[in-house]
């Protein structure tokens, strides 16, 4: 018995050891072929050599005769013969949803795949695999999170048209296609008083199918330095001049107008009650240094 290692050897393609019983060899040709589906990977070369590939590499080791004569002989003297494989039936049997009947297709031969890839491709929105969820991640300023904001996020593709949602065939975004390949930027809205790490979905942005997958915008505030959370509450430091400190002073702190009040010690915390993330509070803590006091007066002359 020879040692198969060529690029044909249907354990390897589909990632299986020579003893995998026929459960684990379809278990690992579902997964691989959910991978390479055409819906997942209209157009694409690539995919479609590798979907051909390991179909094959599964109608050999399907069959308890073409697999004994694999295990013999190897790929020679002669690659089994899958011309006349009934491939309706082998993606059935794994549970792979494609009805090459209802697609008016061929179901053997080499066609099934030629026209599989290219046929789906005009065919995104009959897809018939849901499409794939998104995430993404953003990071906002503690202003924006208290306030809201609009902004832009880049979704990666092949994603749902952003603009038409597959619905136009006029579209100029995604000329009709309904999917934009190479992913696409939307606008976010988002709400004021979000809590971080909030996920956003939006709702049928992801990849493509039937139906379409949804994008999720994973939230996340980033905190300038010298601040910090505590739970949903924000703390930080404000330097104050011993001027300031006894007659009481005004100041921006994280974009909001503060006062200080007179009379106030060094170390004193000042809530801001609304102030922080999510409702929570805003604390800071009064410093007296001269020198930073100073700087920080300039800066808020400044802005
Ligand atoms: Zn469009």
């Amino acid at each position: 018995m020879q040692a198969v290692t060529t690029a044909r050897d249907p354990y390897g393609l589909l990632g299986v050891s020579r003893q995998a019983s026929s459960d684990e060899i379809k278990a690992a040709y579902r997964r691989l072929a959910m991978q390479y589906h055409p819906d997942r990977n209209a157009g694409d070369k690539a995919a479609e050599e590798r979907f051909k590939a390991i179909s094959e590499a599964y109608a050999t080791l399907r069959d308890p005769e073409l697999r004994a004569r694999y295990d013999r002989y190897g790929d020679s003297p002669a690659r089994p013969d899958f011309s006349r494989v009934d491939w309706q039936t082998v993606f059935q049997e794994a549970d792979i949803r494609i009805d090459l009947g209802q697609m008016g297709m061929p179901r053997t031969g080499n066609m099934v795949f030629d026209t599989l890839f290219g046929l789906m491709a005009a065919a995104w929105r009959r897809s018939l695999l849901p499409g794939e969820e998104r995430t993404v991640s953003l990071d906002i300023s503690p202003e924006e999170a208290r306030a809201g904001a609009v902004r832009r996020v880049y979704l990666p593709g092949p994603s749902v048209c952003p603009q038409c949602r597959g619905a136009s065939p006029a579209c100029p975004i995604c000329n009709g296609q309904g999917v934009v390949r190479s992913g696409a930027a939307v606008e976010v809205t988002i709400p004021s008083g979000i809590r971080p790490g909030a996920k956003l979905r939006l709702r049928g942005l992801g990849g493509p199918g039937s139906p379409p997958g949804d994008a999720f915008v994973t939230v996340q505030v980033r905190l300038p330095a010298g601040v910090r959370f505590d739970g949903q509450d924000l703390i930080t430091e404000l330097p104050i001049t011993a001027l300031e400190a006894a007659r009481g002073t005004e100041s921006r702190v994280l974009g909001l107008s503060v006062k200080i009040p007179a009379q106030v010690k060094d170390g004193q915390v000042v809530r801001i009650s609304g102030g922080g993330l999510a409702g929570g509070d805003l604390l800071i803590k009064l410093k007296i240094a001269v020198w930073q006091g100073l700087w920080r007066k300039l800066r808020d002359a400044l802005t």
